[in-house]
């Protein structure tokens, strides 16, 4: 089959790899219809997460068709059209049987691995990193699903790819992001990042009954989406951000500030973002964690401060005192997708949102590196790519 490989540091490259198995009895094989390229896959694109070898298949955003069933998968049969979540879950441990599917503590086989630079490990991911168990990915006409009796949904109507692929990462990553604000009637959100998870995280915050969302970006084309989905809008390059959430919020703050950009920020003082870029490349730290402080400095006292942006290890410069001082609660965690599935798809389904309004552009399989390096340079105002194998 065709897959999506990482080479090294930006390049990917679409080779002939051998086609998937079955290799446990709760394994299914689904021939991809539909695939997508994430902010959190430039981050592998460019180098940052490590335990990446050159040829692992990337993708952690497909659906498709099942066409192969392990003997203990009864809940899946051939033919059936299914989006499979990001996360690989058992469903019966301690983790799963709570909710917590991303920390599935049966999905990661290499879970030493993880347990050297976080303390515990996480679940396993597709496509992301051996570190996070080595799943070969789904930008690929095929993939193997483990756990396939407890991840997939199935999709029995005639929804069409578009409006349903995005339940495997980026609609409920973003719908989690603004579950852990607590929102309440009244409340005011700023989510930092105009990206397609930003965007589901304004849209997702107006669905919960805030009463202001506001997205920050330095992109006019992502902050325009943002505004089509009903936020207000503050280009970091053009304002300070703490004075303009300060002056938009009575002196107060928001009440729960979303970080929707993760590892990878951009800051518009060049001294600021020097510090952390080369700290980052020299890999003294793996993150430029600007988001992040801004969302803690500029939350109201007692706020929450939720994370869904992507991290991989340590950052520098935290503002504890700012966090511990003001009673704020960080809240965070890789999206435990298999629990919105169903709720998410039934909005869905009543046209409570339609979520292919993030899609920018579609591509063919073969296409994916001139994709991963449009999107990486946000060419062509490329904000989501849909790749068809
Ligand atoms: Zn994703
Ligand atoms: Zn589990």
């Amino acid at each position: 089959m065709k897959a999506t490989c990482w080479m090294g540091r930006n390049t990917v490259e679409v080779r002939e790899v051998p086609d998937p198995r079955i290799l446990n009895s709760r394994d299914a094989v689904v021939r991809v219809t539909s695939t997508a390229i994430c902010g959190s896959d430039l981050h592998l694109y460019d180098g940052y997460v490590p335990t990446m070898k050159k040829g692992d298949i990337l993708g952690h955003e497909f659906m498709g068709e099942v066409v192969e069933v392990g003997p203990k998968v009864s809940t899946l049969k051939v033919g059936d059209r299914v989006v499979v979540p990001f996360p690989i879950a058992c469903g019966n441990c301690t983790s799963c049987e709570h909710g917590m599917f991303s920390v599935c503590e049966n999905s990661n086989p290499n879970a030493g691995l993880a347990e050297k630079l976080m303390g515990h490990a996480p679940s396993g991911i597709f496509g992301y990193s051996h570190m996070l168990g080595g799943y070969p990915g789904g930008q690929a006409q095929y993939a193997r699903v483990p756990f396939a009796d407890v991840g997939p949904i199935k999709i029995e109507d005639d929804l069409p790819d578009e409006k349903v692929l995005f339940l495997s990462d980026i609609l409920p990553t973003g719908w989690m992001g603004a579950e852990m604000c607590d929102i309440k009637p009244g409340d005011t959100i700023a989510v930092w990042g105009a990206g397609p998870v930003g965007q589901f995280a304004v849209a997702s915050a107006y669905l919960m009954g805030a009463e202001r969302v506001i997205c920050i970006d330095r992109f006019p084309y992502r902050l325009g989406i943002a505004e089509r989905a009903g936020a207000e809008t503050l280009n970091y390059e053009e304002v300070d951000v703490l004075d303009a959430l300060r002056d938009m919020t009575a002196g107060r703050g928001p009440d729960a500030c979303i970080d929707a950009v993760g590892m990878e920020a951009h800051h518009p003082t060049p001294a600021m973002y020097a510090y952390d870029r080369v700290k980052q490349a020299a890999r003294l730290e793996t993150e430029r964690p600007y988001a992040l402080r801004e969302a803690i400095m500029a939350c109201r006292n007692g706020g929450i401060v939720s994370v869904i942006g992507v991290y991989g290890g340590v950052l520098d410069k935290f503002p504890m005192g700012s966090l511990m001082n003001r009673s704020l609660t960080l809240r965070s965690g890789q999206c435990h997708v298999q629990r919105y599935l169903e709720p998410l798809l039934d909005k869905i389904r009543k046209g409570d949102i339609d979520p292919s309004f993030v899609i920018s552009h579609r591509m063919r399989l073969e296409d994916a590196p001139r994709g991963y390096e449009m999107f990486k340079n946000k060419q062509d105002d490329c904000n989501k790519i849909v790749l068809t194998p």
